[in-house]
């Protein structure tokens, strides 16, 4: 069909799309390759990209163009690619938009000091140095809210940034129910579930023999190696410079097993996804994921509902001991199925087992709503999260280092992404229940340690819709429901009931 306002207005998305790769890029290597030495000039050219993008992103030119095609889509069915790309195109439209480049600089600005001192008094464990920053970034977070706008809650204009047509109050009504769920779960757990020795994660594992296995375990799960790249980083992330270059990093403890295997699982759902995505969308907003909570739900489902299940190690811990024989010789399964799945209320969100996971993000999720409605100055912040973690987790941080200071996320100006995890965390249930109740093949498949039937089914009702669909508009589609918390209750009910013998 020739579409002439159409064909036009792809020249500038791809436009717009490549100088984004392009930042992703030079912001990958600058966490993985770049010798420190070369920062300043890095984020040089990284500003030039960056305004190059914004100025192509807000023109009044760009916007037309939208409008134009638009105009010639109009009367194609709602899931024609073309008619949701421009849907998304608008939404990113007017939200860039609506903030001026003033004080789209000035929260930069504030950002990159705020990080900085963050930093540092992260280090230092002093909060009293971050404390006047993080009350700047919390009025420039309000302005913003207020220059989105939104209908009940300043709250829901950042949250939507996130994930598209979420709500802080539907969403606090599902971490309510979460909670009442899993606390006296945890209870039972103390009470009288029976203990567990996670001793055999903690030896020595050389880095070599963890990389290899990680290589190993990531193709099994279905990573497509030859689409994708394993590095190194402090704080591992995936990202994406099309859907045949999709790369992971991970990290290496060279006494402690758990975080490069997770971490490379984890990493490896996020690219799996976009390494999924539709040829089709490549080039565009939509060759992407949905949003930043269906995109942890891929995380979440191979770290996991498939790598921490039971019978994925019945099939693969052979492999794995073949790699460590020293370290898990005399160890079966059964005790690594075990090991990994210890449940113990901590200190640290990283570090947080399956169950006591969403409560750190309870906590946050009710903390940085208290900021923004001006309920809780940046001061009380310290003593509200020590309250807050013995209310939910019994467990209380002896400073702030491992309190309200152990997170990047509010010195780095983002509010509102804290939910999106433990959001991940239920849509991932939620599919996974609905992927085996749609087919039989896909429990046998992971019965056998397989992922295939399961990918097949995530491709054809996520991955290959990249953003084409909201958030909530794919889960109903994928499920037959809108994210709810049962599936999710069921799961962690069931698994920590049996492991901990409380049937
Ligand atoms: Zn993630």
């Amino acid at each position: 069909m020739a579409s002439t306002a159409t064909d036009a207005l792809l020249q500038q998305v791809h436009r717009i799309h490549d100088i984004g790769r392009a930042l992703s890029v030079l912001s990958w290597d600058r966490e993985v390759n770049m010798p420190k030495a070369g920062d300043s000039a890095r984020v040089q050219q990284m500003t030039t990209l960056r305004q190059l993008l914004h100025q192509f992103a807000t023109s009044d030119d760009y916007g037309a163009a939208i409008e134009s095609a638009a105009a010639e889509l109009d009367g194609l069915p709602e899931d024609d690619d073309r008619r949701c790309l421009v849907r998304v195109l608008r939404r990113d439209y007017d939200r860039s938009r609506k903030l001026p480049e003033a004080f789209v600089l000035e929260l930069s600005r504030v950002g990159a000091a705020a990080w900085t001192v963050w930093k540092q008094a992260r280090e230092d464990n002093d909060f009293s140095n971050f404390q006047p920053h993080l009350s700047h970034l919390v009025e420039l977070q309000r302005e913003m809210a207020g220059l989105y706008g939104y209908e009940q809650d300043p709250y829901d204009a950042l949250l939507d940034g996130y994930e598209e047509g979420a709500r802080a109050a539907q969403v606090g009504a599902v971490f309510a129910a979460v909670k009442a769920a899993t606390v006296p779960l945890l209870e039972a757990i103390a009470e009288r579930g029976r203990s567990i020795d996670d001793s055999l994660l903690h030896q020595p594992f050389p880095v070599a023999g963890q990389e290899a296995f990680a290589r190993h375990v990531g193709a099994v799960v279905g990573y497509d190696f030859a689409r994708g790249h394993l590095g190194t980083a402090v704080h591992p992330f995936a990202t994406v410079f099309d859907r045949n270059d999709a790369r992971i990093t991970t990290r290496w403890y060279p006494d402690f097993l758990s975080p490069s295997l997770f971490g490379t699982l984890h990493e490896c759902g996020h690219a799996m996804y976009e390494q999924g995505t539709a040829e089709a969308l490549a080039r565009t907003p939509l060759g992407r994921g949905c949003s930043s909570g269906i995109h942890e739900s891929q995380s979440r489902m191979i770290e996991n509902l498939v790598g921490r299940s039971r019978v994925f190690w019945r099939a693969h811990f052979p492999s794995l001991q073949a790699q460590f024989p020293q370290q898990l010789g005399q160890a079966d399964a059964e005790a690594f199925y075990r090991a990994i799945n210890k449940v113990q209320p901590s200190l640290i969100r990283v570090e947080a087992d399956e169950l006591t996971y969403n409560l750190h993000i309870i906590l946050r999720f009710e903390l940085e709503q208290a900021m923004l409605s001006g309920d809780l100055p940046a001061g009380d912040l310290p003593g509200a999260w020590r309250d807050g973690m013995q209310r939910l987790l019994g467990v209380a941080p002896p400073d702030d280092r491992e309190g309200c200071l152990q997170d990047v996320h509010w010195s780095g100006a983002s509010f509102g992404y804290f939910p999106t995890y433990a959001l991940g965390n239920l849509h991932a249930a939620q599919m996974f229940e609905a992927a085996l109740a749609s087919d039989p093949g896909v429990g046998l498949d992971l019965a056998a340690g397989r992922t295939d039937a399961l990918l097949g089914w995530l491709r054809e009702q996520v991955h290959r819709h990249g953003r084409k669909f909201s958030p909530d508009t794919l889960i109903e589609r994928a499920t037959g429901r809108p994210l709810g918390h049962e599936a999710f209750v069921r799961y962690v009910t069931s698994k920590f009931s049996d492991l901990y013998g409380l049937a």
